[in-house]
């Protein structure tokens, strides 16, 4: 499925090719609440990095994710960059070197309709914030941390997967 995205100042424009599109996943950490997320969670969707076109590549920046460290209370950076537009905030995407054929569109930043997931899947849930409703019951599933399935193997268990197989 092609997508189109932008920010929320039309800087930054892109489309990209994505296999793993319906935007399932709800993800309750604080860098996802604090940068995507006013509602209380972020939602990322999966593309192929390498169809990735781009306009205004020059207003964007990231900043890293990080790894809290238990034993200094310290936040460590991690690889993963989270891009967004220096001009309107809009949280773009996540990209983390380490899996190169990969970005993570935010999916409030697709303006293609996206697919609506049959099952959401919520996660980071240690980390939620207390004012948070989160929906329980059928449709949801719930993870303190990780979930058990990368966001290919859940749209395979769907069967919604679109991309080539190996
Ligand atoms: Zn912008
Ligand atoms: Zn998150």
């Amino acid at each position: 499925m092609r997508l189109e995205g932008s920010c929320y100042c039309k800087a930054v424009r892109f489309s990209v090719t994505s296999h793993t599109p319906y935007p399932y996943m709800r993800c309750y950490c604080s860098a996802c609440r604090k940068t995507a997320g006013s509602g209380g969670f972020g939602c990322n969707i999966m593309a192929e990095a390498a169809s990735l076109e781009l306009a205004g590549e020059a207003e964007m920046r990231f900043h890293h994710g990080y790894e809290h460290d238990p034993d200094t209370d310290a936040l460590v950076e991690n690889e993963n960059r989270r891009y967004f537009c220096s001009r309107c905030g809009s949280a773009l995407w996540a990209h983390d070197p380490r899996w190169p054929q990969w970005i993570y569109p935010f999916a409030g930043v697709i303006d293609t309709p996206l697919p609506r997931p049959p099952e959401i899947v919520h996660i980071m849930l240690d980390f939620a914030a207390p004012w948070v409703a989160i929906p329980r019951g059928e449709g949801h599933r719930h993870f303190q941390r990780y979930p058990d399935e990368s966001i290919l193997e859940w749209h395979r268990r769907h069967g919604l997967y679109e991309g080539p197989t190996d």
